[in-house]
């Protein structure tokens, strides 16, 4: 797991947690800063947002926005300018059950630069600005031909979107009788090219409306010598035609040939995240259907040969949302621990029983997210770590039939 990956996987945790959060009147902040404004002008806008603020007729919400503008404006004094990305901030009092508020402010330094100052105030807070930085942008062209039709998309981040279908004049290599030989190789060879110039239009239309930051490259597919007679021809703009990475053969030029282009293509693609936990989800399931397989499922059984060191690879999903919960007794020495499931952005909250042995109140005394905690563990143990997304199949499998955690073992421990 790379650095990135986790820093994305935080980053995506946390606005799940911001998004998950309510005031009761329009009481929230969400204050964006960018890197080249000056705080000064920022505690000034704050300032006079505190005056208006006094014309709220609701007490409490006046109270509250009043609040949590003074909290941000001190928060601020710590800094002489916003940090290289810029900043987020965010405050307010959030309803935590019943009639009951309690004034949170939150600070986030976003993965890639804000290019604009916001102040907005809601029931909610905005995240749209940063929501957006965890799109994967990474595009890439995709086009199927073979004589009959061809088809072209776009593979961004990990989805591959069918964007054009085309259908070609070009006739069959049996000529009607009649006909001469010659005229009508000529005619077949026009309409070729003609259908040639055809897809480069439309694909130059739709390749070259990608930003140029995110586009990676041109992947080509379909039979001999069809694409090989589109590249060698030349028929794209000339800023396309050398962004083409690669020709693969694939049997079909329907919307399902630019899946299996994608397939095809997988080495040349293998730095995409998306090839590489589908190749590891692969591995897995190989594993498991094989007599003895390399494979584990499941958190009891993962964390046992996570501790027994017997995991090469661990597999845990980016959708998987549990905590670790360390119960203690109020009264005697009774302790235990639990997993518990959360949806995303909750903290866990469930009552717990008594204690069993003299009937005390239990007392939550520790609370880890899994995810850390047994990526904690696989370091230990040199064990690798992978996220895996529920954006295709097998991820989406991994989540809902495994449990969201799943290894690849260097050796079967029996359980
Ligand atoms: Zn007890």
């Amino acid at each position: 797991m790379t650095e990135e990956a986790r820093h994305k996987y935080e980053f995506k945790r946390q606005l799940e947690e911001l998004k998950s959060k309510q005031g009761q009147g329009t009481e929230l902040i969400s204050l964006y800063i960018p890197h080249d404004k000056r705080i000064s002008d920022v505690v000034a806008y704050l300032r006079d947002e505190h005056g208006s603020a006094a014309n709220i007729k609701s007490k409490s919400t006046r109270t509250n926005v009043q609040s949590a503008l003074e909290s941000i404006m001190s928060r601020l004094k710590y800094y002489k300018e916003p940090p290289e990305n810029g900043m987020a901030l965010f405050c307010g009092a959030i309803s935590i059950g019943g009639d009951r508020t309690s004034m949170e402010a939150i600070t986030i330094v976003p993965p890639q630069p804000l290019t604009s100052f916001s102040y907005r105030c809601g029931s909610n807070f905005e995240t749209d600005k940063l929501d957006d930085m965890l799109v994967d942008r990474k595009t890439f062209g995709l086009i199927v031909v073979d004589r009959r039709e061809a088809t072209i998309g776009l593979l961004k981040g990990k989805k591959v979107t069918p964007m054009r279908h085309l259908n070609s004049t070009v006739p069959g290599k049996q000529r009607k009788g009649g006909q001469s030989s010659h005229r009508f190789q000529q005619l077949r060879l026009i309409a070729i090219s003609d259908f040639n110039n055809r897809i480069a239009s439309a694909a130059n239309d739709i390749f070259l409306n990608v930003d140029r930051n995110d586009f990676q490259g041109i992947l080509i597919g379909g039979p001999t010598p069809s694409k090989e007679e589109f590249v060698k021809g030349e028929f794209l703009h000339h800023e396309l035609q050398p962004k083409i990475l690669g020709l693969f053969d694939i049997a079909y030029t329907d919307e399902s040939g630019l899946n299996e282009l994608m397939d095809a293509a997988s080495d040349t693609l293998s730095q995409l995240d998306v090839v590489k936990e589908k190749k590891l989800m692969e591995r897995f399931m190989k594993e498991l259907v094989s007599d003895n397989g390399l494979a584990a499922y499941g958190e009891d059984s993962v964390r046992h040969n996570l501790n027994m060191g017997s995991v090469d690879v661990l597999l845990l999903s980016e959708d998987l949302r549990r905590s670790r919960i360390t119960l203690k007794c109020q009264n005697c020495e009774y302790a235990s621990t639990t997993t518990v499931k959360h949806r995303a952005g909750e903290k866990a909250t469930l009552e717990f029983g008594k204690c069993p042995k003299c009937q005390s109140t239990l007392n939550i005394t520790e609370q880890v997210d899994v995810v850390d905690e047994l990526s904690l563990i696989a370091e230990q143990m040199n064990t690798e770590v992978e996220f895996i997304s529920t954006e295709f199949e097998e991820g989406e499998q991994l989540l809902n039939a495994f449990g969201g955690i799943a290894a690849i073992l260097r050796y079967r421990t029996g359980v």
